[in-house]
């Protein structure tokens, strides 16, 4: 009896392990994969207004997203949540602490890795690595090295994963382009980008035979516009991720920033997904991917990218203590009322803004050997509401720690850096008072005239600006052919304090200095 017992049981046994394999197998081919993703979060911790979203409901901030994320993570706990870097520099926040308060709230956002960006250098590299060392989530990147040694400056290029039963391979990278075109040179000396394709490949070699999906994380791609004017086509934005796909294989989803252009659909570009959201915290990305075990490949996907407004979710508790713990910290120095401004002063890519007027003719009054003083747009990331302006609006409106630099160029060297910013690759040139410039409808460069004398070619001219530009960032080059440079040694910030600050109740103006010909 008893060994019949066992028969029947070894018999009923292997029959349902026939079955269950069969089934499995069956249920097993297709698995289904929620990636979260945000990028150029910029020290949004809180709220804020973005005008092309809401006039008067404020979007992002940490403790929404932290919340959002949270959520999907509850109901599929094998979501992924990845960033794709500049979480550095915006409000103030990150300025004051060199990143710290922004690095300590973002362990509170639930990611699964991040990968760095060229704002996590505005302080330096070394700052840089002591910050991220506190995070408690994955960082990564693979092809940043340290000079001197030859090793990688953040040695953590790519982590695998489980997920859903899939092997998931998450690599990290910086485009070597926008690394060179968007950090000052000074906070990364001593430090050697290398070519994000060769290093993508040879860590795909390394991890494929181990994974079944390969997903990058990277920071590259066309400066990020900073107003809402002539956004350009996702396409265009994001056209390095799509090529940097094209050379590669085995590559399954990029999540890419720096662009600070969102995906509505995801971009496919040989066999890759490709996707970004719109910039400061505004969305959170959701990729939903179907995956075919069998043909080892994704087979369909869903993509959204869901805006956060405020009055529309809860704040996460824990990131919220954690976000006024920091406010209580910078708060004391950040709210010194220095002026007050009878305008909001508003920034600008493509055209005259009256924040660059502010801050041009803050620079030229810095000396009075000065011509011409010139913000790069980029420079400015925060508009400044009328009334009483206070040192954090002065440091969220110009977040990095540039210092006003004069040069000495010919005319001809004016023109050139005059022709990059008519272009418009890097958005205008705001200028100070005397000087005015035109811009034709295909770009190019019109009239230039400083006190409405044209620019003289072998004329010699001196230029301010910030050091940023001055050492050929944001691709003014000629910059680098001053005869004469004085470094002023005054931080940007301090330049606008103290030139508001004397004028006490400061009104802002457009007087036409950059001419749009149509
Ligand atoms: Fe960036």
């Amino acid at each position: 009896m008893i060994y019949n017992f066992d028969m029947n049981a070894k018999y009923f046994l292997s029959l349902s392990i026939i079955f269950l394999s069969l089934s499995s197998g069956i249920r097993g081919d297709i698995k289904e994969l929620t990636i979260l993703y945000t990028n150029d979060l910029h020290s949004h911790l809180v709220p804020h207004i973005e005008g092309w979203m809401s006039k008067d409901r404020p979007v992002g901030g940490f403790a929404n997203i932290a919340t959002l994320v949270k959520e999907e993570k509850a109901k599929n706990p094998e979501t992924i949540y990845i960033d794709a870097g500049d979480y550095f520099s915006g409000p103030y926040v990150s300025t004051l602490t060199e990143g710290a308060a922004v690095i300590e709230t973002m362990n509170f956002l639930g990611l699964d890795a991040a990968c760095i960006g060229n704002h996590e250098f505005d302080h330096g590299w070394q700052n840089t690595f002591n910050q991220l060392k506190k995070a408690t989530f994955p960082i990564l990147n693979g092809n940043i090295f340290v000079e001197d040694t030859g090793k990688l400056f953040w040695d953590n290029p790519y982590i695998i994963i489980e997920k859903q039963g899939l092997k998931i391979g998450i690599i990290g990278l910086h485009g070597k382009f926008a690394f060179h075109d968007t950090i000052n040179k000074e906070m990364v000396v001593g430090l050697d980008i290398r070519d994000e394709e060769f290093y993508l490949k040879k860590y795909i070699a390394e991890i494929k035979d181990q994974t079944d999906l390969i997903i990058l994380s990277i920071h590259q791609g066309m400066p990020g516009r900073q107003s809402t004017i002539g956004l350009s086509d996702v396409e265009r934005a994001l056209f390095k991720d799509i090529d940097l796909a094209s050379k590669v294989s085995d590559l399954d989803i990029i999540v890419t920033g720096h662009a600070h252009k969102g995906t509505e659909e995801a971009l496919q570009s040989n066999g890759t997904l490709i996707v970004s959201t719109n910039a400061y915290t505004t969305q959170l990305g959701k990729l939903v991917v179907t995956y075919d075990t069998s043909k080892k490949k994704i087979i369909n996907h869903t993509n959204e990218l869901i805006p956060i407004f405020d009055d529309e979710i809860e704040d996460d508790p824990a990131m919220l203590r954690e976000i006024e713990k920091w406010n209580t910290r910078v708060g004391e120095i950040a709210g010194e009322i220095v002026a007050t401004s009878s305008e909001t002063m508003t920034r600008a890519y493509g055209q005259e803004s009256n924040m660059g007027n502010m801050f041009a003719d803050a620079l030229k009054a810095m000396n009075d050997t000065i011509d011409i003083a010139v913000i790069n747009s980029g420079a400015l990331r925060q508009d400044i509401p009328k009334g009483q302006v206070s040192i954090g609006h002065l440091i969220s409106a110009f977040p990095f720690p540039n210092r006003g630099i004069i040069t000495t160029l010919t005319g001809k060297e004016v023109r050139e850096i005059f022709e990059h910013a008519a272009g418009q690759t890097n958005g205008v040139l705001q200028v100070s008072q005397g000087f005015q410039y035109s811009i034709t409808k295909d770009n190019k460069l019109g009239f230039m005239r400083l006190n409405g004398k044209d620019i003289q070619d072998e004329g010699i001219y001196r230029v301010a600006a910030p050091n940023f530009v001055t050492m050929g960032g944001d691709g003014y080059l000629s910059f680098l052919k001053s005869s004469e440079t004085i470094d002023s040694g005054i931080l940007m910030f301090d330049v606008a304090k103290n030139f508001i600050q004397k004028q006490q109740n400061y009104e802002p103006f457009y007087e036409g200095r950059i001419v749009l010909e149509n």
